[in-house]
């Protein structure tokens, strides 16, 4: 049985430096996207801080690691360290597989695909659920098992949103190390600026636990369980997904910088999730309808479909909590109920 899983929200992060891009000298850039919105019949585009996808999916596979190891299931010793190089070269391919890839074999192959999909998808669960792209002779590639995209702030929020340089210092005169040695001058401090910002952030991501463990690359075996894995594999590699996803929700550990630019508040000001056994997507949560829309589609779309739901304001779900932890717990709980 496959679930699909959709989660739209809308997140507080405060003095955040979540996702930065790139440092000029000493000042650390955070990233921007531009953002269109129409406005009494014209159209305005805003340059907007914003958290991109690859940022979310860094997280949530560190944290799929973690849970695919606690139910045994495998992992590549490179996705188990936050390396998601994802078998991209025959010596990736080596380390994760610990086999020759087929190309440098003396074997005769008619399907050299077929063989490359299978031993990765057996050998890491991090690269069966997240994707890969093995870039060598021949290409073989897997479609990621969840989507997401660039955060950013939601649209009443667009036209209040600024990126501010903060400046820090870091200041060790009158140690030993910085003692100055002839005609050399003290460089005690070293000054560096850092991006910050703040807003309610969109957010989005959907799982779709339909492809675990199956051949979706090889034509021929499209659909079919890769040899080697088992049905129970599979419901335990959709248990660690569903696991990883109620973390990332509850903890939101997502972006850099999080030792020293912790967000003041991160909070979910919303959150929807709806659980269903075929493709269903909640609407963008970049306006604030859209647990209502959510509801509506719904109306006309429904695979056994349930809405979990939270707001600060006014809750348009299914079911509806008070806390947006209890709202997470809840559908995922559901979720895990249908796999
Ligand atoms: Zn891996």
């Amino acid at each position: 049985m496959m679930v699909y899983v959709s989660v739209r929200g809308r997140i507080w992060l405060q003095a955040e430096a979540a996702n930065m891009v790139e440092s000029v000298g000493n000042y650390v850039k955070h990233r921007r996207v531009p953002v269109i919105v129409k406005e009494g019949g014209n159209y305005i585009t805003f340059f907007v801080p914003s958290i991109s996808g690859e940022s979310i999916a860094h997280a949530y596979q560190a944290i799929l690691a973690e849970e695919l190891k606690k139910l045994n299931e495998k992992v590549c010793p490179l996705c188990e360290k936050g390396i998601f190089l994802k078998s991209t070269n025959a010596e990736v391919y080596k380390l994760v597989t610990k086999s020759e890839p087929p190309e440098k074999t003396k074997k005769e192959h008619t399907t050299p695909e077929k063989e490359i999909e299978e031993k990765i998808v057996v050998n890491c669960g991090v690269e069966d659920l997240g994707g890969f792209l093995y870039a060598e002779k021949p290409n073989v590639k897997r479609t990621s098992s969840f989507f997401t995209g660039y955060m950013i702030p939601v649209k009443e929020a667009l036209k209040a949103v600024s990126i501010d340089p903060q400046l820090h210092s870091r200041y060790a005169l009158g140690t030993k190390f910085v003692a100055v040695g002839e005609g050399e001058r003290a460089a005690g401090q070293m000054i560096y600026y850092v991006e910050v910002s703040s807003a309610v952030f969109t957010f989005a991501f959907d799982l779709d636990t339909r492809f675990i463990g199956k051949h979706t690359f090889h034509m021929d075996s499209y659909g079919k369980i890769v040899e080697g894995l088992t049905q129970n594999n599979i419901k335990n590699r959709a248990t660690a997904a569903l696991n990883a996803l109620q973390r990332l929700l509850v903890e939101f550990p997502i972006g850099a910088k999080r030792t020293r630019f912790n967000p003041a508040d991160l909070r979910w000001e919303s959150i929807a999730i709806a659980v269903s056994n075929d493709v269903f997507t909640l609407p963008s949560s970049f306006t604030q309808d859209y647990m209502l829309r959510g509801l509506q589609k719904k109306a006309k779309v429904s695979f056994n479909t349930m809405i979990f739901g939270y707001s600060e304001e006014e809750c348009k779900a299914d079911k509806c909590y008070t806390t947006p932890e209890e709202a997470i717990i809840e559908a995922l709980k559901e979720a895990k109920g249908r796999i």
